[in-house]
């Protein structure tokens, strides 16, 4: 995939298809999370109900419940980079921007607001020539979107 790919749709009833779509995917993946949820949940009870730290629990348990950790960390992770939703906004409507930086996608509007930002910086930076690895890393971010 090119570095930086706008997905646009003008069609007033395509969007609300695209739209639906992606609502019904990130439900999917919302079921699954509270799924894994819910069996983390029944881990960290004891046989009477009591919590339970992880410490406590066998190595067998333990092991289960970091793998419905990772899972879920996985599906988040992969919710929150999908063309389903903005990563800065969370907007689920929006034609998206893909960063492939970040590898993520951005709504027109976050992009361009990210956009306007790192020109800014660009032109601030022509201004005054040093700059802290603070700056840097801002700047560095910042020419992702450029
Ligand atoms: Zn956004």
């Amino acid at each position: 995939m090119r570095d930086k790919r706008a997905i646009i749709i003008k069609a007033p009833r395509l969007q609300n298809i695209r739209n639906n779509l992606r609502l019904l995917w990130l439900k999917t993946v919302s079921q699954r999370w509270n799924e894994l949820f819910d069996k983390m949940e029944v881990l960290e009870r004891d046989s009477g109900g009591k919590y339970r730290s992880v410490d406590e629990m066998t190595s067998e348990e333990r092991k289960k419940f970091r793998e419905f950790q990772e899972e879920q960390s996985k599906l988040r992770d992969l919710a929150n980079r999908s063309i389903c939703k903005c990563l800065v906004c969370g907007k689920v409507d929006q034609d998206m921007v893909y960063n492939k930086t970040y590898d993520a996608w951005y709504c027109t509007e976050c992009y361009g607001l990210e956009r306007r930002v790192a020109l800014k910086r660009v032109e601030t930076r022509r201004q005054k020539r040093e700059e802290s690895c603070e700056e840097r890393a801002i700047s560095d971010h910042s020419k992702t979107f450029l």
